[in-house]
């Protein structure tokens, strides 16, 4: 789906340096609690990373990226590391799939990754989705903002969760995405971000939506929906199944982060994007009774008689260039191997009979229909082709 969209593949490293995390995760719990920091070598105080974006940001100006072509539309996939209990959905080393347009400022870039992350879902089986989306300000209008909503919660401190009245004054954007029951009463009069934006960021999050709304994409505006990090600005959006109710089973979490690169100490540069968890993409898939493993591991299977390995390797490696092809070597009977060929969903079958080798000839089944007819091993590349 990446590609399709025109974006390339990144790989960074598991292990980024603990300073980097800290400097631009600090106030999540993904980095505040549940961070894997390795011991100490040489100079070095390092960590498993939480999350791609802050690896890959450094990434592209490391290696260069900001030198090419404007902006960079980069994907990753790879593994997340987070110490929290584990549970259904909740994992220590999870996989991301993360996409990232970075020196990219348009509203364009916003829609086209919330667009990108609704055809990924799509495209394996999961269409009963709820996307939210809010857009929390800038810079200009957020520190305003910022005032009213702890004028707003001021008088309701006492009354607040422990954990939110420390926030009150440090981080009031939280407050808004508190899940203890007892901050939720107060949360409906609390005045709204997108009700105090500036021209810019006003502009920019209903040039989001047009975009969104040409796609034929539903949202539902969530004024709840923050990042508590100041380099988040702007849009920032989140997939749920259909079902859920909750806020803790996201599927894929979005944003724009015009302030990151600065925050890692490089020149301003805008960027958005999203991580997507494919551990749960993959359990929902398989509790909708989608096929989790759609291709099968191999289109053809040769199947030797007896003695005849050396032979069978043989076929298979001239038949792999047109195919992907796999071997039994097990000594097993003739429906033992069949019934193998079918687990892997093989689409053919190549048959080897001492008889048959004589002469360098094998029996192709198509297992599809059913037909078989005797083939020149030097022929079954082309036949398979
Ligand atoms: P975040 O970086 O916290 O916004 O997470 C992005 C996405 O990764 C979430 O929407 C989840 O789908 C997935 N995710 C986050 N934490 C975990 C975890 N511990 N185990 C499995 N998936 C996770």
């Amino acid at each position: 789906m990446a590609k399709r969209f025109g974006y390339l593949e990144i790989a960074t490293p598991i292990i980024e340096q603990l300073e980097l995390i800290q400097r631009v995760g600090e106030a999540t719990d993904a980095v505040a609690k549940e961070l894997y920091r390795l011991e100490k070598r040489g100079s070095q105080n390092l960590a498993l990373r939480p999350e791609a974006t802050a690896g890959v940001v450094r990434a592209y100006f490391e290696g260069g990226l900001n030198q090419g072509p404007q902006p960079s539309r980069l994907y990753l996939i790879g593994p997340m590391f987070r110490h929290d209990k584990p549970q259904k959905g909740r994992y220590r080393q999870f996989f991301q799939f993360n996409v990232e347009v970075i020196g990219g400022a348009s509203p364009g870039f916003d829609a086209e990754v919330i667009e990108l992350a609704n055809g990924w879902l799509n495209e394996v089986g999961l269409r009963d989705l709820r996307l939210e989306l809010n857009s929390i300000g800038d810079e200009r209008c957020r520190p305003a903002y910022l005032e009213r909503l702890r004028d707003y919660y001021r008088p309701l401190k006492s009354q607040l969760h422990y954990d939110s009245q420390l926030r009150l004054e440090r981080n009031p954007l939280r407050l808004l995405d508190s899940k203890v029951e007892q901050d939720q009463p107060f949360k409906a009069k609390a005045p709204k971000i997108t009700d105090h934006l500036c021209d810019e960021c006003a502009a920019h999050w209903s040039a989001v939506r047009r975009l969104l709304d040409s796609a034929g994409l539903e949202y539902q505006l969530n004024p709840y929906l923050v990042r508590g990090l100041d380099y988040y600005t702007r849009t920032v959006f989140e997939f749920y199944p259909g079902g859920a109710s909750g806020q803790q089973d996201a599927l894929a979490s979005g944003g724009r982060y015009d302030g990151l690169a600065e925050a890692e100490g490089w020149p301003p540069t805008p960027g958005v994007g999203f991580a997507g968890g494919i551990d749960r993409v993959v359990d929902l898939m398989a509790a909708g009774g989608e096929a989790v493993l759609a291709e099968p591991a191999a289109d053809v299977v040769v199947l030797p008689d007896g003695e005849l390995s050396v032979e069978a390797a043989e076929v298979a490696r001239s038949c792999r260039a047109v195919r992907s092809v796999a071997v039994d070597y097990e000594p097993r009977s003739l429906r033992a191997k069949m019934k193998w060929a079918n687990k892997l969903g093989a689409k053919w079958v190549v048959l080897l009979t001492s008889e048959d080798a004589k002469r360098q000839f094998a029996q192709l089944k198509n297992m599809e229909s059913g037909e078989q007819v005797e083939v020149a091993w030097a022929d079954l590349p082309s036949r398979l082709a």
